[in-house]
């Protein structure tokens, strides 16, 4: 194999025990497709023969599946950055301290300021309690661990904004409840709900997307918070507008790529089209065809014509519709048969 990639986002699953309302993959409401260890080991040599750098593990909850601290271990001790993106649903003790040993960064989401916002973004009662208590154990763990001079994961919280739960108050208030109950947090970080999956769903981008403008607004907020806990965790606000798409797909992360939990391989990630499986074909080869999707007439000109989230979040349903499987498009079509249904009742 000759082709370099740095980054890999990992989808280890679709089981999940959240039914977020932005979900990209709608996980927790299709087949899990999880791969098992033999297999998802050989996708691990796949990502080490491809020169990874970087490799998150998300899903789906990527901490249901039993060898994912296994694989996370293996890319840590190849000098891989690993981190896991988990709802802290089942975080325990003994999990934690083997993710000690196995992963650079854990990442909590939290997309509410208090339980009602987030159990009801997220689709579950109980998703907040289990979030923060998440976060109590990986900084209990991390404290003790450096008190007996050990390694230890940085952890925080990834937040992602939606109109819901974009209330200034109401998030500097959380802000400052998650300083003062976890004095080890290394993060916080609020990034803009991505349309993609569910959330490009136009029901979803009508209530819930914030537009550019919003989100600029939310830097200030954020910059100011920054100043006010400058010995507290890293305070980040993505700035949303490096990640709008481009011919090309995007110019951030342009090596980029996305595997699902069988092994099928994303042209880019956030989009349904697939260019193949990383267990049945060499990754060379599809990576010219992931190019070669990018760079095709019709997808570099819905890129071009995206100049707000409302236009992002429609060109993500022509893309989806357009290029994905036929269980995609089937999956997709379902779903928009159940909003419309749930709009007439
Ligand atoms: S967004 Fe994440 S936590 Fe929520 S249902 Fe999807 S995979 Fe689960």
């Amino acid at each position: 194999m000759t082709v370099k990639i740095s980054k890999f986002i990992w989808d280890i699953t679709y089981a999940c025990p959240l039914r977020c309302a932005h979900c990209y993959s709608e996980s927790g409401r299709r087949p899990a497709r999880t791969l098992d260890r033999d297999a998802a080991m050989r996708v691990i040599d796949v990502m080490l023969a491809a020169g990874a750098v970087s490799v998150m593990f998300s899903g789906g909850e990527p901490l249901s599946i039993r060898w994912a601290p296994e694989a996370m271990k293996r890319l840590h001790d190849a000098g891989i950055l690993v981190t896991v993106f988990t709802t802290g649903w089942s975080i325990q003790e003994k999990l934690a301290n083997t993710l000690a040993d196995a992963v650079a960064g854990v990442s909590v989401s939290i997309d509410g300021p208090d339980a009602a916002i987030h159990n009801a973004i997220r689709g579950r009662a109980g998703a907040f309690e289990r979030g923060m208590r998440a976060l109590d154990i990986l900084h209990r763990v991390k404290d003790e661990r450096q008190a007996a001079g050990q390694n230890c994961f940085k952890f925080g919280i990834d937040y992602t904004l939606t109109r819901s739960g974009a209330n200034e108050a109401d998030l500097e208030q959380f802000v400052e409840t998650a300083v003062k109950r976890f004095p080890r947090l290394d993060f916080i970080r609020l990034g803009a709900v991505i349309p993609s999956g569910l959330a490009a769903e136009r029901e979803f981008e009508t209530k819930e997307i914030l537009t550019i403008e919003e989100l600029v607004d939310m830097l200030d907020f954020g910059r100011r918070l920054a100043a006010r806990y400058e010995n507290g965790p890293m305070f980040v606000v993505t700035d949303v507008r490096y990640f709008l798409p481009q011919p090309g797909a995007n110019v951030v992360d342009p090596d980029i790529l996305q595997i699902e939990p069988d092994g099928a391989l994303r042209a880019f990630p956030i989009y349904e089209a697939k260019v193949g499986n990383v267990l049945h074909e060499p990754l060379d080869v599809l990576w010219s065809r992931a190019q070669a999707w990018r760079a095709d007439p019709l997808v570099a000109e819905l890129m071009e014509g995206v100049q707000s989230m409302a236009d992002w979040a429609n060109t993500t349903r022509i893309l989806d519709r357009r290029y994905g499987s036929d269980d995609d498009r089937e999956r997709i079509r379902r779903r928009a048969l159940a909003v419309n249904d749930a709009r007439e009742d």
